[in-house]
């Protein structure tokens, strides 16, 4: 049984780099059982429907600008699994999940996977995460993937647990780095929620004040929805790193099982 995994992405130059949040994401790639092949679920996807990439070599995508020039030309040439995509279509029936072939692997994966397996030999299919539906039935699509754990199917959700874009690039500008409370609470009780596996209050939380200045748009809250929903009421957690990044990003990744 494969654990879920949440991963607190942050910065894209993270792929191109050596730090603390990479070094943990390659012992993380190490200390997991080998999987066939991986399910990603990105903040970078977010769009109306529930789609499956279903490339036999899906592209890496560069969805971003402003940033030098190298991250352009990163590549993650990890294949796909136009069989695992088929399959995962006929779990999600109630979604009404499509194959797509114009999407391919954006930053919110290979940014993480380039440390996790820099290989790139596990197929990676990437799964959309429908921007009409509401965190409880995104909860409810990760439950309906916890099967594929059994088979080999590393889930891993990529996004981060506060996430206020304007905030992160006002302190980038200023050189502060200090992590406002709103921050630190609104990490803390979702850290708290996942411990007592209390997956109503973890739907809920973006809905306080608190949670609305962490997530303007639910974009990188909901993979961890994905991440939770795979995961059982007796799964163990761990969180294997945590901190915040240009003051206010959390950072925390998440351990299911
Ligand atoms: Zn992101």
């Amino acid at each position: 049984m494969l654990p879920a995994i949440f991963f607190g992405h942050g910065n894209p130059m993270n792929a191109l780099m050596t730090n603390a949040y990479t070094e943990a994401w390659r012992r993380i790639g190490e200390e997991t059982p080998r999987p066939r092949a991986i399910l990603s679920i990105s903040a970078h996807w977010f769009v109306p429907g529930t789609f499956l990439t279903a490339n036999e070599r899906p592209e890496t995508i560069h969805d971003f600008g402003g940033f030098p020039q190298p991250l352009f030309e990163m590549k993650y040439p990890a294949p796909g699994d136009v069989d695992l995509a088929k399959r995962i279509v006929s779990m999600l029936g109630n979604w009404q999940p499509a194959l797509r072939s114009d999407w391919g692997l954006d930053h919110g994966t290979w940014s993480v996977l380039c440390h996790l397996y820099p290989h790139a030999y596990h197929p990676v299919v990437q799964l959309s995460i429908d921007r009409r539906l509401s965190p409880a039935e995104h909860f409810a699509i990760g439950s309906a993937l916890t099967p594929l754990r059994e088979q080999g199917v590393l889930i891993m959700g990529s996004g981060n647990i506060t996430h206020n874009l304007r905030h992160a690039m006002a302190s980038f500008r200023s050189g502060d780095r200090t992590t406002p409370s709103w921050a630190n609470d609104f990490d803390a009780e979702v850290a708290r929620a996942i411990e007592q596996h209390d997956w109503d209050q973890l739907a809920r939380a973006v809905e306080t004040d608190t949670g609305r200045m962490a997530h303007p748009t639910l974009d990188h809250y909901l993979p961890l929805l994905y991440a939770a929903g795979a995961a059982g009421d007796h799964d163990s957690v761990d969180f294997p790193i945590t901190g915040f990044d240009g003051g206010s990003l959390s950072m925390r990744s998440v351990i299911f099982g």
